[in-house]
């Protein structure tokens, strides 16, 4: 064997070792056709070398890419003997599509033979195009944040900006790259200052403030981003305005005061439970009440800190657990009395999230309770003991009454006889003077009568249609010689008044009694008017004199039973009742009387009683 025959044996051996150890598919071209193949061909398409047979290798690769091969001879011809390389696709046996990188040489034999070396790229183009999905999503993402967002270096040039960052520099993003940010932003330097940018490059750790700039208020934020030896290479920065967020921080905030305020001013002792009973908040008058600071009620159960552990009375917290309803308890803390409402706090799902206990102190108003019972029992048992003495006053005036009338009206009946039997003095005066004595003697025991009626509400009118005006004229003329008597002027104003609802007797009493008063208290030679008029639906009756008067101290009393002034009891016979009695029958009229005088210049005493609503049809 010639050592040049050995040579190229060995060689060829080579070749083929290679060829069949390599994970690429080789394959040599000859005259447009494989040649050689080695065995990695089968594992790239799937099929078994029978399957493959002697098909056309071409047959495999996807048609798009197919001008890819068929181009590459003649180009190898034009680039004179230069590798050329092609990717393309492959349709392998179960379908699936692989990427191959083939390198194309010639192998400068006679037959211009070509080398390809195929290399399955499949994997590194699926990594790539996951890389280029995942870039793609990042940028998305970047451009998408609402925030301003870009990445520098520690010289503060721009190296990428988001979209955000762009609009607020009036720029497009590619013109922001490779500038600094200070030349973007006219506020830049005023916030360099406080920007947390160059201290994440020396202590290689995030870092963040808040800046204040063109009145709004932003969150700033920047993180390192490392280079392979750990050094930081850029900085990533996201400015966020907290404008809102602050405002809304700061009216939470003055809400909290404000409650916490209102609730610490209010009187009642207020704390706030979880849903076992521990106290999660309380008021300064619950605390005053616990004689505590705060610090030592929050946490604690409240059964320790309002009933002292012991279990009488019962702590609501587990009764409103159970039945969800308000109550109410009063209770004995030290000396005072609180009324304790317990209700319960529903969360947002209307679920039981604990309670409130509210304590009101009503010891101020339990003792005056108390007070108003004493009261209360006292006023009944006088009550009771008034009702007997009025019976017994009654009683015992009806009794005196009947006893003093029975022999009077035989006085009165038998001194009337006698007077008209008489004919000669002195008998005739005597037995005048007897039955006058005894008709005033009746007239004040009437009066005595009336009087004790009244005040037990026992005096009742006769209400009949009166003839005012006959009645008014009646009685003047019945005084008239009393006056005259008196040598007194008495003169009568009366109007024509429609006839009303009225009890005759009562109003002539009256009228008597006023016109009497005005005749005992006017010296000889005054005047005396009596007037009736009909004003705004009442009945306006007036008593006029210009006798004595009456001063002011005086006035006030004068229509109370028994009021008599110390100048009159010596010259005046009298009880002092009639005024009373006047009284009490025009307010049972449903009118009022009246005096207006003045000491030594008269008087006028007036009542006036409804007349419209008693006018008969
Ligand atoms: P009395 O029976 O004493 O007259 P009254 O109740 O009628 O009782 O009068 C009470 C008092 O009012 C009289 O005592 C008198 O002091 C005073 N008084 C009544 N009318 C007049 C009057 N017209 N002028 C002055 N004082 C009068």
């Amino acid at each position: 064997m010639s050592p040049e025959y050995t040579k190229k044996t060995e060689s060829q051996a080579l070749y083929r070792a290679i060829a069949e150890n390599t994970r690429d598919v080789i394959l040599i071209m000859s005259k447009g056709k494989v040649s050689y193949t080695n065995d990695r061909i089968y594992d790239f398409l799937g099929y078994t070398r029978e399957e493959l047979g002697d098909r056309n290798y071409l047959d495999f690769v996807v048609p798009e890419d197919r001008e890819k091969i068929l181009s590459v001879a003649p180009l190898l011809r034009d680039l004179q003997n230069k590798s050329i390389e092609r990717e393309f696709r492959i349709v392998c046996k179960d379908g699936s599509v692989r990427y191959i990188h083939s390198r194309f040489s010639p192998l400068y034999n006679a037959d211009g033979d070509l080398l390809v070396v195929n290399t399955d790229i499949t994997s590194i183009k699926q990594a790539n195009e996951r890389i280029e999905h995942a870039a793609q999503e990042w940028r998305t993402t970047f451009d998408a944040i609402r925030d301003m967002v870009w990445i520098c270096d520690k010289d503060c040039v721009l190296t990428r900006v988001n979209k955000s960052f762009a609009a607020a520099a009036g720029r497009e993003p590619r013109e922001c790259i490779g500038k600094k940010c200070i030349s973007l932003f006219q506020d830049a330097e005023n916030i360099c200052g406080k920007c947390p940018h160059h201290r994440v490059f020396t202590t290689k750790e995030p870092g963040n403030a808040v800046i204040f700039t063109r009145r709004r208020y932003f969150e700033m934020q920047v993180s390192p981003i490392f280079a392979v030896n750990n050094e930081v290479l850029t900085a990533i920065c996201a400015i966020h305005d907290i404008t809102e967020q602050r405002a809304m921080e700061d009216a939470l905030r003055s809400a909290a005061q404000k409650w916490r305020t209102t609730f610490d001013s209010l009187g009642e002792a207020i704390c706030l439970t979880d849903t076992r009973g521990t106290i999660l908040q309380c008021n300064q008058a619950f605390a005053d009440l616990a004689g505590k600071p705060f610090s030592d009620i929050v946490g604690h159960h409240c059964r320790k800190i309002i009933f002292n552990d012991t279990t009488s009375p019962t702590c609501p917290v587990e009764d409103l657990r159970n039945n969800r309803q308000r109550t109410t308890q009063t209770l004995q803390i030290g000396s005072r009395w609180f009324n304790m409402v317990g209700d319960v706090v529903t969360g947002e799902n209307g679920e039981f999230s604990g309670t409130v206990l509210i304590l009101s102190d009503i010891t101020e108003s339990k003792q005056a309770k108390e007070q108003v019972e004493q009261l209360y029992t006292l006023e009944s048992e006088l009550r009771k003991k008034l009702e007997i003495e009025i019976k017994q006053r009654t009683y015992f005036t009806r009794a005196l009454v009947h006893e003093l009338k029975t022999p009077l009206t035989s006085v009165v009946a038998s001194s009337e006889l006698l007077s008209e039997e008489l004919k000669e003095d002195p008998w005739l005066s005597l037995a005048r003077n007897i039955y006058s004595g005894a008709l005033n003697l009746n007239n004040r025991i009437d009066e005595l009568l009336d009087i004790a009626r009244g005040e037990i509400g026992m005096l009742k009118l006769n209400i009949q249609p009166v003839d005012v005006t006959r009645l008014f004229h009646e009685v003047f003329t019945s005084v008239s010689p009393l006056a005259a008597a008196n040598k007194q002027t008495l003169i009568a104003d009366i109007d024509n008044i429609p006839v009303i609802m009225a009890d005759e007797n009562r109003l002539r009493q009256v009228l008597l009694n006023l016109l009497n008063n005005a005749c005992k208290y006017t010296p000889a030679g005054g005047h005396i008017s009596l007037c009736a008029h009909l004003e705004n639906g009442q009945l306006l009756a007036e008593v006029i004199d210009n006798g004595k008067g009456i001063d002011k101290e005086d006035q006030k009393r004068i229509f109370q039973p028994y009021q008599r002034f110390e100048t009159d009891k010596e010259h005046y016979s009298g009880l002092g009742l009639g005024l009373a009695l006047s009284r009490m029958l025009v307010e049972l009229h449903g009118g009022k009387i009246w005096v207006t005088s003045a000491k030594g210049t008269g008087s006028t005493f007036a009542f006036s009683i409804p007349a419209s609503m008693n006018l008969l049809p």
